[in-house]
């Protein structure tokens, strides 16, 4: 099992080393979240001991199960759909969610943030693809949020997430990819304040997301295997 897991994380590595060379930039440009979701503690500990750091649920119930059960020290990222009423637990698992798609939200996020004394990083997800499956904003709708963001002292915005609709061929998200970066080039042109995360790229296609400016890619079945039973929202 752990063999099988140290070779998929050795072939994770190599994409992410190989892409980030193609694009010139340095090995370690890119952030690997390891999605734990719908995986046992035990798979999360074998891949602390190779090295992995940081984990990423999708669903705050079974994070708040599997996170104590896991080795201490890890980093967990909350990567779906939050609900406002899940805001509370996941300030206390999560140090960054990548999934933030509304004002009202942010609000929420803000608000329990203060209560917990804590702060909290946040990716704004962006529908760049305008699929109507996907959560995120419209990009239309970013620069408004992005003039709120200064008043916030608890949450920190500093970066963009998105979701390329899956195909068959990586090749054909790379178009999603390279708008988000440009998009985040234009709005930080705008807004004056660094949004260094991007957020973008999964087992499929991390390779093109890298290419295209990513700084963290989202990876699960590529690194723990296929997945026990689908994952779902929060
Ligand atoms: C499940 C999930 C991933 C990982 O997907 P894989 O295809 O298993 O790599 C990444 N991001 C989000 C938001 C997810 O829900």
């Amino acid at each position: 099992m752990s063999n099988a897991m140290a070779e998929r994380l050795a072939a994770i590595q190599e994409r992410i080393a190989a892409a980030c060379a193609r694009s010139g930039r340095g090995p370690d440009a890119v952030e690997l979240v390891a999605v734990s979701k719908t995986y046992p503690p035990e798979d999360v500990d074998s891949l602390a001991r190779l090295g992995c750091r940081i984990f990423g649920e999708s669903r705050v119930q079974e994070a708040a199960q599997k996170i104590p059960a896991c080795a201490s020290g890890l980093e967990w990222h909350g990567i779906g759909h939050l609900q406002r009423n899940k805001v509370p637990l996941a300030i206390a698992l999560f140090s960054r969610l990548h999934g933030v798609d509304s004002l009202r939200l942010l609000e929420r996020l803000e608000t329990c943030a203060a209560e917990a004394g804590r702060s909290i990083q946040v990716c704004l997800e962006v529908n760049v693809s305008g699929e109507a499956s996907k959560y995120g904003f419209a990009p239309d709708a970013v620069p408004a949020v992005l003039d709120y963001v200064p008043s916030l002292r608890y949450v920190q915005v500093d970066g963009l997430m998105t979701i390329a609709p899956f195909t068959a061929d990586p090749e054909d998200s790379r178009r999603h990819f390279c708008r988000l970066r440009e998009l985040r080039d234009a709005w930080v042109g705008a807004c004056g304040w660094p949004l260094e995360v991007l957020s973008m790229g999964m087992s499929h296609d991390l390779a093109v997301a890298i290419e295209e400016g990513a700084t963290m890619v989202r990876v699960g079945t590529a690194l723990f295997g296929p997945r026990p039973k689908p994952g779902e929202d929060v």
